[in-house]
C-alpha cells in the first residue's frame, strides 16, 4: 500500500499499519469470520467520502450536497438487489451487531420475546447473551443442536416455538458448519405467528454464489455483515420485503445510527460488484473444497469435529481427545503463524475463555489461491505443533514452513 502523507506525517501510526501488512502477508489466516479484500475495496474505503453526513435515505437527506453520495449508495443498493433478490435493502449499518439491534428495533418490543441459538451451540452474542444488549433488551429463550448428531433438530425448534409462542424467530450463526433449512424455520414461524429474522453474516458470500440456500425469498427480514464470506469492507446491510421498508429504514436511522460511513458504503459497492463477478463463483466453490478436505484431513488423523463434517466454509474442531483446550491450542498456534479462534463445542464443560475446541475457515486462504493441497499440508502443520507443543525448536521450524508457504500465495494485489 501506498500511505505516502502518513509516512510523512505520522510514523508511529504508519508503522504499525506496516507492521500488520507483514504479519498479515507472513501468516496463515484460518480464522472463519476473516478474509482480504482487494485493492479496490481497500482504494473505496480511503477516499474523501469519510469527509460527509448524510443522514436519512438517498434523495431525503438532513443535509445539503449529498446528491454525488446518493448515486454512491444507490449502487451499493441496486448491486446488493441484484446478488440476493431482495425488495428492499438498507446499506447503512456500521456493522452485523448493530444491523441486528436494528432488526430487533423495528419489529419488537423491549421485554417480547425470541428463540435464537444459544451461543455455545454456535450461536453469536447478538442473538440473545445475557451480556450483549440483545439478552438484555429482550426475553430470549434459546434452542440448542441435537447433543447426538451437533445438527439443529428442527421437531425440536417446533416443539420449543409452540410452547413458547416467540414473536421472532432468529436463524443464522456463527459456528454452525451444516445447511440451514430455512423453508422449514419459516413454517414453523407461520405456525406460532412469529416474525423470521435470518442472520447469513457467516455464509452470505456461499448463499451469492448460490452454493447454498438463499432465506431472503422466504424470510421477513435479512441481516449479513459485509467482511466475512462477502469480502467486503467491514460493515453490514439489512434486506427485507417491500411492506416491512420504513420500519427497518427507520430503526437504522434515526433509530440506532447517525449518519452513514460512506466511504465504506462505496466500498460495499465495489465488492458486490466483485460478488456478481464469474470469479466470485469460482471461489466460493474452492471455499466449500478447501473446507471439506481441511474437515476430512483431521478426520484422517483422528481429531473430532461438531456435527462430523461440514457444508460450508468452517467447522468447530472438538479437541476434547486431544487433551488440549481451546485457548492452549490457539496460543500454540499462534507462535507457528497460524490463527484459529477458540470456539466452544455444544454443551460445553469448560470456561467460554479454554473451551473444548477451535474453529476453523477456509475464505481468507482461498483468496490467497490455496487449493486442496495446501489444505493437506496445513492440516499436518496443525497436527505436528499441537503434539509437538513443548518443543520450541519443532514450532519454530513450523513458523519457517508456514511463512514460505504464505510468501507464494500472497494477499491481493488488485
Ligand atoms: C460476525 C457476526 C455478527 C456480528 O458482526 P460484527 O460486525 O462483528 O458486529 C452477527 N451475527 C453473526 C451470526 C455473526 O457471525
Amino acid at each position: 500500500m501506498q500511505h505516502n502523507a502518513l509516512a510523512e506525517k505520522d510514523r508511529a501510526v504508519f508503522n504499525v499499519i506496516a507492521r500488520e501488512e507483514k504479519r498479515q502477508k507472513e501468516e496463515l489466516e484460518l480464522i472463519a469470520s476473516e478474509n482480504y479484500v482487494s485493492l479496490s475495496v481497500l482504494e473505496a474505503l480511503g477516499t474523501v467520502l469519510t469527509n460527509k453526513y448524510s443522514e436519512g435515505t438517498v434523495g431525503h437527506r438532513y443535509y445539503g450536497g449529498n446528491q454525488i453520495v446518493d448515486e454512491i449508495e444507490t449502487l451499493a443498493v441496486a448491486r446488493l438487489k441484484k446478488i440476493f433478490g431482495a425488495e428492499h435493502v438498507n446499506v447503512q449499518p456500521l456493522s452485523g451487531s448493530p444491523a441486528n439491534a436494528a432488526v430487533y428495533m423495528a419489529f419488537l418490543k423491549p421485554g417480547d420475546k425470541i428463540l435464537g441459538l444459544k451461543l455455545d451451540h454456535g450461536g453469536h452474542l447478538s442473538h440473545g447473551h445475557p451480556v450483549n444488549f440483545s439478552g438484555m433488551l429482550y426475553n430470549f429463550v434459546q434452542y440448542e443442536v441435537d447433543s447426538k448428531t451437533g445438527r439443529i433438530d428442527m421437531a425440536a425448534v417446533r416443539k420449543l416455538a409452540k410452547k413458547e409462542k416467540p414473536k421472532m424467530i432468529v436463524a443464522g450463526y456463527s459456528a454452525y458448519s451444516r445447511e440451514i433449512d430455512w423453508k422449514e424455520f419459516k413454517k414453523i414461524a407461520d405456525e406460532v405467528g412469529a416474525y423470521t429474522f435470518a442472520d447469513i453474516a457467516h455464509t452470505a458470500g456461499l448463499i451469492a454464489a448460490k452454493l447454498l440456500d438463499n432465506p431472503v425469498p422466504y424470510f421477513d427480514v435479512v441481516t449479513t455483515t459485509t467482511h466475512k464470506t462477502l469480502r467486503g469492507p467491514r460493515g453490514a446491510v439489512i434486506m427485507c420485503q417491500k411492506k416491512f421498508a420504513k420500519l427497518i429504514d427507520r430503526a437504522v436511522f434515526p433509530g440506532m445510527q447517525g449518519g452513514p460511513h460512506n466511504h465504506v458504503t462505496a466500498a460495499k459497492a465495489v465488492a458486490f460488484g466483485e460478488v456478481l463477478s464469474k470469479d466470485f463463483k469460482i471461489y466460493a466453490k474452492q471455499i466449500i473444497k478447501n473446507s471439506k478436505v481441511l474437515a476430512q484431513e483431521f478426520l484422517k488423523k483422528g481429531y473430532e469435529i461438531v456435527s462430523g463434517g461440514t457444508d460450508n466454509h468452517l467447522f468447530v474442531l472438538n479437541l476434547q481427545n486431544k487433551n488440549i483446550g481451546g485457548h492452549d491450542a490457539e496460543v500454540i498456534l499462534e507462535k507457528v503463524g497460524i490463527s484459529v479462534s477458540r470456539s466452544t463445542i455444544p454443551d460445553d464443560p469448560k470456561s467460554p475463555m479454554n473451551p473444548s475446541g477451535v474453529r476453523i475457515g477456509t475464505p481468507a486462504a482461498t483468496t490467497r489461491g490455496m487449493k486442496e493441497k495446501e489444505m493437506k499440508q496445513i492440516v499436518s502443520w496443525i497436527d505436528e505443533a499441537l503434539q509437538n507443543r513443548d518443543s520450541d525448536k519443532i514450532l519454530a521450524q513450523i513458523k519457517k514452513e508456514v511463512k514460505k508457504m504464505c510468501l507464494e500465495f500472497p494477499i491481493p494485489t488488485k
